[in-house]
């Protein structure tokens, strides 16, 4: 296995320094979109022998194609354009959330090859059923991916709750009721797949992450994050998290557990959290309470709406037929979740802050609380105000960026890119 090279300890060798660079090249080809071996090699300071037996190696691997020309009017034999290669490995992101499941395939130029979501209540099977039905997921997603020529890369899975990252251990999701679970362990074993001869003997990686935390990142690599500056991203499910993305990078913490934005308290007399706390953020803005305020059965909720909608079609829905209660939960889920920003922005003096999840379709409804309450409790905004944006992606950012994450290590590390058959020298 590929996989093994990355847990080379000790000196950086010469093989070190080529993964380096293989990964230096790539990067430069993604900034640029498209990129000749003349320019990679003044972008990158290598000499353009190295740059080219690297070139090489990344065509060989399946990761980067050539065709058309240099078009920059330089001197000398015109160069051929290479950018990366869209049709040669997939990223496999899930996501396992309270109320529903969710995959999604991308490929290396960001294009959506597979999607699925599922909504179940998660809360009611017991979490062996619950994983085998992600597993199951999993397994067709790879199955998908390989339909369409595609190796599978690796696969990132979102959780709703804290992850220690080296382990892949789930610690605890509150809102599901799990704790101390080696997620990622589990499901690269019941993803498992019995290896087709001549084909892959490639597993893919599995790793798991925090569900905000992708969702951050699927703003950055996905979709419009790169145009935010330092940005938070808040997303809203029955759970409310978030991620935090300074200098082009996620604030991770020193335990990488930062961002439990639902479980700050905001009424020491309210209603009791499955986190052990009272009146934490998401027991009141939460797609759980807002349904509860709004007077929406929660059983109905999912068979009202539109499903692109998600957990919070049903709000929706009555918010468009102007059910009065409905936009009182929301006026109110606005204004808390504004002064909660407040907070933030106190603390962290962010450029942008982005409503997701659910946040993002009720935003014709909470967004003019939202700013008040903002205004009202953050010092700075009265003197420099955050940007407020709404995430095109809305829910679907944490698996998005789940799905990108997997690809993204391949870039960091070309080592990682799945063979067919063969090595990579
Ligand atoms: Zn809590």
């Amino acid at each position: 296995m590929i996989d093994k090279s990355r847990r080379v300890t000790g000196p950086a060798g010469p093989r070190d320094t080529r993964r380096h660079n293989l990964s230096l090249v790539l990067r430069e080809v993604v900034a640029a979109e498209a990129s000749s071996r003349a320019n990679l090699a003044e972008a990158t300071g290598l000499t353009k022998a190295t740059v080219s037996s690297l070139v090489s190696e990344l065509i060989e691997a399946g990761l980067l194609v050539e065709g058309g020309q240099d078009t920059a009017g330089r001197i000398g034999r015109p160069g051929l354009m290479l950018s990366l290669n869209g049709d040669s490995v997939a990223g496999i992101g899930l996501e396992i959330n309270v109320d529903y499941l969710a995959v999604c395939v991308l490929d290396l130029l960001g294009r959506v090859r597979h999607r699925r979501v599922v909504r179940t209540d998660n809360r009611l099977s017991p979490p062996d059923e619950v994983i085998n039905a992600v597993a199951r997921l999993g397994r067709q997603a790879i199955g998908k991916a390989e339909q369409q020529g595609m190796l599978p890369g690796g696969v990132t899975v979102a959780v709703p709750g804290l992850v220690e990252l080296g382990e892949g251990t789930l610690l605890t999701a509150p809102n599901l009721g799990w704790r101390r679970m080696p997620l990622a362990a589990i499901l690269a074993e019941r993803m498992r797949r019995p290896a087709p001869k001549a084909r892959i003997e490639h597993q893919p990686r599995v790793r798991i992450e925090n569900e905000a935390n992708l969702g951050a990142l699927g703003e950055l690599w996905e979709g419009r994050g790169r145009a935010w500056g330092d940005f938070c991203h808040i997303s809203g499910e029955i759970g409310v998290g978030l991620g935090i993305v300074m200098g082009g990078a996620l604030l991770r913490g020193s335990g990488g557990l930062a961002g439990e934005f639902g479980h700050i308290q905001v009424d020491r007399d309210g209603p009791r959290c499955p986190c052990g706390s009272l009146g934490c953020l998401e027991r009141l803005v939460g797609q759980e309470a807002l349904l509860a305020t709004a007077g929406i059965d929660a059983e109905l909720a999912t068979s009202i709406g539109d499903p692109k909608d998600g957990g919070a079609a049903a709000l929706v829905a009555r918010a468009r037929a102007g059910d009065g209660r409905t936009l009182a939960a929301l006026a109110e889920a606005g204004d808390v979740l504004g002064a909660a920003c407040g907070t933030l922005v106190n603390l962290l003096n962010p450029a942008t802050i982005v409503l997701g999840g659910i946040f993002a379709p009720l935003a014709p409804w909470i967004l003019e609380p939202f700013r008040d309450g903002l205004r009202r409790c953050s010092l700075a905004t009265r003197w420099q105000a955050p940007r407020v944006e709404v995430s095109e992606l809305g829910p679907e950012a944490a698996v998005r960026g789940a799905a990108s994450s997997a690809l993204r290590d391949i870039l960091a590390d070309p080592y990682l890119m799945p063979r067919g058959s063969k090595e990579v020298s």
